[in-house]
């Protein structure tokens, strides 16, 4: 069921499908193509590096300035932070043999997350104190749950998904409710359920959403010589020492883009026979019988035959689109939620840690939530020398839409302040190279789609389906994996159904 790296080979797959179509590469006006992709993510550029190895003609339409939507390296802050995705998986099949083909270079993840120190209940709390601390109401077995991996852990154990795709099974559409009524449901208790909430959107998360990628989650640590989980978006590695089969003896994951991870987008594109065409924001779609109008904010159109909308459904939204979108396409177009991400990059002065003698990151129920801090060395063999210590502040959903209705400066200050309140030592260490909110970002509403309870039974195995001659790919669009893989799986679907149809 689930292409592997070993077993997949997307030059065998386009030749095949492609066939009699593959034609030497036609001059044709610039108004005209085959296919156009809107979005150059990374679904729009798998999709579109694809279908020109099979010998379209491809226009890629990208409405900002900048290619690789959510991978984006920020070359001009401090550090260069990642805004957006930095790192691969062992088991990313498509990612793994697209860097291989592009011959981009990983590095080992240098900068690790270091422990956490708790401020829960308006006290400062060491994680070792935690399982015994009065501050800690959750009952049974919750107890040794840390407060940072609450929400992963209760969804783990009351999982019933044993294959990455039986969250789209009619049977499984009982767990399609809000991550609150599941953990209610089974027991958990309201102090447990109010520390999952610090991190997740309750009440309008559908559970078998989360289900769904936390086994995802533990099929990657499976490939991994560590153990892996996600916390807040990130794959957090734990070594454990042990070798797990299959995996290469020495590999360290995750692994980063040696350069920053915008390098991988911006080479996929470099693989495409026309240029990109950036700052086309797509304004219209209009499809007939013979074909499909794809016309920019600029008053620029492409004609093609096919087209692929590899954007996010919280902006294709805005896109008007004839004949206009019934059933489970207009449903879930219009109504798929989205999560909010904002975080704050940070340089440290001085390890305000080795003052206060706690760990350095931090887990609140005040409105910053978390901070990593991370490493400055993790003594990988391939690693940078020791630079500064860098630190993120990381919040997510709720608490994230509130502190993003801020100025970015304003923001963090709040930030920054909250922290020397709640840590005197980091009085005057802490400094934000930049404030970044995924939901602000005009062209993404979000870091991520995220199904509200019932969406899945009601739109999830039919949104996907073309409308007419539209196709739609990324990371929303995803079946199995999630993640970079996910939008490089979409993008390929995607492709697939087009090269099935021509
Ligand atoms: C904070 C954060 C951290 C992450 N960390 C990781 C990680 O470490 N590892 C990992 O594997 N994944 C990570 N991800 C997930 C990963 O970044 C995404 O799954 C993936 O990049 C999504 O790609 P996409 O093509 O689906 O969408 P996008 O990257 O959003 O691409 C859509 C593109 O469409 C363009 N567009 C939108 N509207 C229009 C329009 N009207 N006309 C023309 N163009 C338009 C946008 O500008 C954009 O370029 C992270 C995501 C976030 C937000």
């Amino acid at each position: 069921m689930i292409i592997n790296r070993r077993s997949f080979n997307r030059s065998v797959l386009t030749a095949a499908l492609a066939g009699p179509l593959i034609r030497s590469s036609r001059a044709k006006a610039a108004d005209t193509a085959d296919v156009v992709v809107i979005g150059a993510g990374l679904s729009g550029l798998n999709a579109a590096w694809m279908l020109s190895e099979a010998g379209l003609d491809v226009v890629v339409l990208e409405g900002s300035a900048r290619i690789g939507g959510r991978v984006w390296t920020a070359h001009d802050s401090e550090n260069t932070p990642e805004l957006g995705a930095s790192q691969v998986g062992p088991s990313y099949a498509r990612v793994l043999d697209a860097i291989d083909r592009l011959g981009l270079e990983m590095v080992d993840e240098d900068r690790p997350i270091m422990p956490f120190t708790y401020h829960l209940g308006g006290q400062l709390i060491r994680a070792k104190d935690w399982a015994d601390h009065p501050v800690n109401k959750t009952v049974g077995a919750e107890r040794k749950l840390s407060p940072v991996q609450m929400g992963g852990g209760l969804i783990a154990k009351f999982n019933p998904m044993k294959e990455l795709d039986d969250w789209l099974r009619p049977d499984f559409a009982k767990y399609d409710v809000s991550v609150g009524d599941m953990l209610a449901g089974n027991g958990v208790s309201p102090a447990a359920m109010a520390m999952v909430g610090l991190t997740t959107e309750m009440r309008n998360t559908s559970a078998l959403s989360l289900m769904q990628e936390g086994l995802r989650g533990a099929f990657e640590a499976k490939f991994s010589s560590a153990q892996s989980e996600l916390i807040g978006g990130a794959l957090v590695t734990k070594s454990t020492g042990e070798k797990a089969a299959g995996a290469a003896p020495s590999a360290k994951w995750p692994k980063n883009f040696k350069g920053g991870a915008s390098a991988f987008p911006q080479a996929m594109a470099k693989q495409l026979k026309r240029p990109v065409m950036t700052s086309k924001l797509v304004a219209a779609i209009h499809m007939n019988d013979d074909g499909a109008d794809v016309r920019c904010m600029d008053g620029s159109s492409v004609r093609a035959k096919f087209v692929i909308a590899a954007v996010p459904f919280s902006v294709l939204r805005l896109i008007e689109i004839t004949p206009a979108l019934d059933g489970v396409h207009h449903d879930a177009i219009h109504n798929i939620g989205y999560a909010e991400t904002a975080r704050a990059f940070c340089t440290i002065k001085q390890p305000f840690w080795q003052q206060d003698g706690l760990d350095p990151s931090l887990f609140t129920d005040t409105p910053l939530r978390m901070l990593w801090v991370l490493d400055n060395h993790s003594g990988a063999p391939n690693a940078p020398t020791k630079g500064p210590f860098m630190a993120t502040f990381v919040i997510t959903w709720g608490a994230a839409e509130r502190v993003s209705q801020m100025a970015p400066e304003e923001a963090a200050k709040l930030l920054v302040a909250e922290v020397e309140r709640l840590r005197p030592a980091a009085k005057g260490q802490i400094v934000v190279n930049r404030f970044h909110s995924w939901a602000r970002q005009p062209l993404q509403r979000g870091c991520r789609h995220s199904f509200k309870p019932g969406q899945i039974a009601a739109f999830a195995v039919d949104m996907i389906k073309p409308w007419q001659r539209l196709h739609v790919a990324g990371e929303h669009t995803r079946r199995l994996d999630y993640g970079m893989e996910s939008a490089m799986e979409s993008g390929e679907r995607a492709a697939v159904e087009i090269l099935n149809r021509i």
